[in-house]
């Protein structure tokens, strides 16, 4: 399956592309992505909060326990595990759109990024890092994907990497799909 244009598909955290989906109501428009990545790619926004149910806006999550396998739960009360849907949502994405080129993940978030997201413990102390748990179930069922979290973009060499990272991976995805 390719898409329409032939372009490369690349996922996005929702967020990113200016979309209030935030916990607060807000979103982390990032123009690099909106304005000059969109004119070479296809770009599939997606929240994975908003797509397990959470509503816009909710009480923030973050991630407690061990930092090799945290869970997700409300900050406010420790309440409500949402690791289990965050982690199947990643995986029906990655059956969905084995189509992907890459993909873009916001930093730090509890559901999106992949590295370096705090660990609490039960008092909140912070017990080390993690990846958020949606990002982590689609790399791991898609373990050759490009990513990137948005911080790196920062850098127009890291950007020209990913950018080559993509089409690279592009053609394999119209062969294989
Ligand atoms: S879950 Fe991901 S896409 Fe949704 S608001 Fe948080 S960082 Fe952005």
């Amino acid at each position: 399956m390719n898409t329409p244009d032939d372009k490369p598909l690349v996922g996005v955290s929702a967020c990113l592309l200016g979309q209030p989906v935030r916990y607060d109501g807000g979103h982390k428009y990032n123009a690099w992505i909106v304005e000059e990545l969109a004119t070479c790619c296809t770009l599939l926004p997606l929240c994975p909060e908003t797509a397990i149910g959470l509503s816009v806006p909710r009480e923030p999550i973050h991630l407690v326990g061990n930092p090799a396998h945290p869970n997700a739960v409300r900050i406010c009360d420790g309440e409500g595990s949402f690791s289990a849907d965050l982690e199947n949502y990643g995986r029906h994405i990655a059956a969905e759109y084995l189509v992907l080129s890459g993909y873009i993940f916001k930093a730090r978030s509890p559901s999106c990024s992949i590295s370096n997201t705090p660990v609490h413990d039960s008092i909140g102390i912070s017990v080390g890092e993690s990846m958020g748990l949606f990002a982590r179930a689609l790399c791991k069922a898609l373990p050759e994907l490009p990513v990137v979290d948005e911080s790196e973009l920062l850098d127009p060499l890291q950007r020209k990497a990913f950018l080559r990272r993509i089409h690279a991976h592009h053609p394999q995805q119209q062969t294989e799909n």
